[in-house]
């Protein structure tokens, strides 16, 4: 099968949904869409969002993965009657074994299950979705795309933590670093729009949606980022701490005679934007209590947009010139006040807001946002396309080799 008429369904196997997207490789056309959420619980529903045609929501009270699944395989066999050819599956954490994405089979099924002793909040989930689809398209070839692996150019200096060596030797405690296939797709991305090699250029780009990082990239390889062990590292984000002092946990247990996971799920779900104000973990909402003069909504924008301006700073270390600021994600694409507010403490880089560019998220001019400086963009980000063409390429080069 020639790759670009690969047709690819996508799965994300998250703790409570799951979301699938089935793709044609070569234009990138987006075929079908759905998501199932609050699986295993009474409101549990499994939603079509695409086509267009076919949008629907059925509720499926104490609905798991497993009927997730077979209601996304039901839909595309009988509603819209294609043949999916392949299957990529997001996976977060790909530890130190997966460097790239990989065909699946037992042995890499079992390291991804293995990895679940560093990401317990992710990963099961992962291989959960990946034993359901082999169950539901036996034989059918399946790729495992890493959250890590765009990561794993990160030098020494920046991947250990300066904790007893051992640590690593052991249980290879290190930072990692996320959201690396929409790094990936960026790189690509910018390279096209400047019309340059992506081994020729160094930037810095903020994923900004639900969970933030942001990643400095150096002739094409990324060079540091703010996510770490865990993607709760780095970056203040929508229910997400971000980085605190190493003893929180220990001060909180004294103070409040919480468990460990207690807190753990303090800092991970109940903090970032939504625990600053208060009000929501979205960024439109904070935006929206802002106009009505709420003050501790202004709080969690402001020290959103420090955090975020700082950690930008903080990774130019890695590079010898920025030739770009990169804005993605929810956040990052939609945000106008976000952007103008972290470019202003840019100016050290020199950077100048264009309002009239910002404001139309940089439409008109390539995605360019800036008048002066170091230049910033606004990208769309597209993780289901970048999946897709690192499923047709693993799978290519399987045909190469095979
Ligand atoms: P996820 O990480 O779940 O993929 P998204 O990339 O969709 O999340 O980003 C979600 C974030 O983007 C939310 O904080 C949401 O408020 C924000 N967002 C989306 N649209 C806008 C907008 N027009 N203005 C400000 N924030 C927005």
């Amino acid at each position: 099968m020639a790759s670009e008429s690969l047709k690819v369904l996508i799965i994300n196997s998250g703790s409570s949904s799951l979301k699938f997207s089935f793709l044609e490789a070569g234009a990138g056309t987006v075929l079908a869409a759905g998501i199932a959420e609050r699986l295993n619980t009474d409101e549990a529903a499994f939603k079509i969002t695409a086509p267009a045609d076919s949008r629907r929501e059925e509720c499926i009270p104490r609905g798991g993965h497993r009927k997730a699944v077979q209601m996304a395989v039901g839909f595309l066999t009988q509603d819209i009657k294609f043949n999916v050819d392949a299957i990529g599956h997001r996976v977060v954490h790909g530890g130190e074994w997966f460097r790239s994405a990989v065909r699946i089979d037992q042995d890499v099924l079992d390291k991804i299950d293995a990895l679940s002793s560093l990401a317990p909040l992710h990963n099961p989930h992962s291989a959960e979705g990946i034993r359901l689809t082999l169950e539901f398209y036996p034989g059918r070839p399946q790729v495992a795309v890493f959250d890590t692996a765009f990561h794993h150019t990160l030098p020494s200096e920046v991947f250990y933590y300066a904790i007893p060596y051992e640590f690593y030797e052991k249980y290879r405690i290190r930072r990692y670093g996320f959201h690396g296939t929409s790094y990936q797709f960026i790189t690509q991305e910018i390279a096209r729009r400047l019309n340059r090699p992506a081994k020729e250029l160094q930037f810095v780009a903020a994923h900004l949606g639900n969970g933030c990082s942001a990643t400095a990239v150096r002739n094409g390889e990324s060079v540091d980022t703010t996510m770490g062990l865990t993607p709760l590292e780095g970056l203040v984000m929508g229910t997400r701490s971000g980085d605190v002092d190493p003893t929180l946990h220990q001060t909180l247990q004294r103070l409040t005679g919480a468990r460990l996971a207690e807190i753990t799920d303090w800092l991970t779900k109940k903090s970032g934007l939504l625990g600053l104000s208060g009000v929501t973990h979205d960024m439109r909402g904070i935006l929206e209590a802002m106009e009505r003069n709420n003050l501790r909504a202004k709080l969690a924008f402001d020290v959103f947009c420090f955090r975020l301006a700082r950690a930008l700073m903080a990774l130019t270390a890695s590079l010898d010139r920025v030739d770009a600021l990169v804005f993605t994600g929810g956040i990052g694409e939609n945000s106008v006040p976000v952007r103008a507010d972290v470019l202003g403490r840019l100016k050290i880089l020199g950077c100048q807001v264009d309002p009239a560019l910002n404001a139309e998220h940089g439409k008109s001019s390539g995605g360019r946002i800036t008048r002066a400086g170091v230049p910033a963009y606004v990208i769309p980000t597209n993780e289901e396309l970048m999946i897709t063409r690192e499923v047709a390429r693993v799978l290519g080069k399987d045909q190469e080799t095979g």
